[in-house]
């Protein structure tokens, strides 16, 4: 079987769900990992050492900007030549972007955010969670090259081999497009929660501490606001301690306590870290999709029918505001930090 998977990256920087998905590509043979940027050549390298058999190295300084137009044609431009049976994306935006409009221009199909990929009678046959994570669906598309998405971090990192290569192949950008891109702005927040490990994330609970009174003047909200302030400021400590990132629910998100980009969930990230550690936090079918996948899940919350403990290995009954920094102490002397 012939498999190309796409390198995504930003400005040379790859995301690290694309060498997960090269690595599962090996499953099948060989494969020829596509790297477009501008002076993007030693993401090839990288490739190479990450397992990749051959790359496809679109280098042009008019690919500089992620375009889905210009990279999906460059792609399919290749496909007709090159003809892969299937071809492999990691489950960020840019990846959905390009998987769907790559699938257009060749009359295929896209099965996204697959978390296991088996062969079966010569079809690759795709597992991927549905309604919220709550079944697992199995399902192979009819057309080819099959296009299939890889949740990130749902599949295993192939071993760093430095100075192991292949055969790199320079090919043509096709560039046109109607988009420009006028600049970059960095998110509030700047978290990476899908490449993270570990999670600690809060919820609406985090903002329930009667014990701290605000500062005088402000009013019911801004009060609100400030005690989930200190609140997360507990939940970026112990997440800090552990190496990890802070997540938090739509609740915390939508009532103004953090930023959008650390909010976990089916209208937030997908997540899939080996140890998610929630805290006041109810457990909403909406946040399950978004962290159910977590290797380990911890759930701290003071009422004892919450839905999260129903996904949790490791359940603790009690007051985030006396536990949290418990274990924060606990792990810097574990830790030595
Ligand atoms: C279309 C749609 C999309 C959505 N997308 C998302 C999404 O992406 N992500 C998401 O999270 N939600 C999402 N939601 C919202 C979701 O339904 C819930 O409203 C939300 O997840 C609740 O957040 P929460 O658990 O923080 O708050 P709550 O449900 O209010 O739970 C707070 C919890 O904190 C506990 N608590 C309170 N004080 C303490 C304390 N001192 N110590 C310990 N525990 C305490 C309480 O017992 C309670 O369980 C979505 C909803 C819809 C309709």
């Amino acid at each position: 079987m012939k498999t190309w998977v796409y390198i995504d990256h930003f400005q040379g920087q790859e995301l690290p769900a694309s060498w997960e998905a090269v690595g599962v590509g090996k499953k099948f043979g060989l494969v020829t990992a596509i790297v477009f940027g501008s002076g993007v050549e030693p993401l090839a390298k990288k490739a190479f050492e990450y397992g990749a058999d051959e790359v496809l190295l679109a280098d042009d300084p008019a690919l500089a900007d992620f375009r889905p137009e210009a990279f999906a044609s460059t792609l399919s431009s290749l496909v007709s030549s090159g003809t892969p049976d299937l071809i492999l994306f990691p489950t960020t935006a840019r990846g959905r972007d390009l998987a769907a409009m790559t699938a257009i221009d060749l009359n295929s199909g896209v099965i996204v955010d697959a978390v296991a990929l088996d062969l079966e009678d010569g079809k690759v046959v795709a597992t991927r969670p549905v309604f919220g994570g709550k079944l697992l669906a199995k399902m192979a598309c009819s057309a080819s090259p099959q296009i299939i998405t890889l949740r990130g971090r749902a599949f295993p990192k192939p071993e760093h081999q430095p100075g192991r290569s292949g055969t790199l192949t320079k090919v043509p950008a096709k560039a046109e497009a109607l988009t420009r891109v006028e600049g970059y702005a960095a998110t509030e927040g700047g978290v990476s929660l899908t490449d993270a490990g570990i999670i600690v994330s809060g919820g609406r609970g985090v903002s329930n501490n009667p014990a701290l009174t605000p500062p005088a003047g402000l009013d019911e909200k801004q009060a609100e606001i400030w005690r989930a302030q200190q609140g997360f400021k507990l939940i970026g400590e112990l997440a800090a301690v552990l190496g990890g990132a802070m997540g938090a629910s739509r609740a915390a998100v939508d009532a103004g306590y953090v930023p959008y980009a650390h909010q976990v969930g089916q209208t937030g990230k997908i997540v899939s870290p080996d140890l998610y550690i929630a805290c006041g936090i109810s457990g909403a079918i909406q946040h399950l999709a978004g962290m159910r996948s977590s290797k380990t899940i911890v759930a701290i919350n003071k009422d004892a029918e919450a839905p999260i403990f129903q996904v949790a290995r490791y359940g603790v009954v009690g007051d985030l505001f006396q536990i949290v920094p418990a274990l924060t102490e606990a792990f810097k002397k574990r830790l030595g930090k």
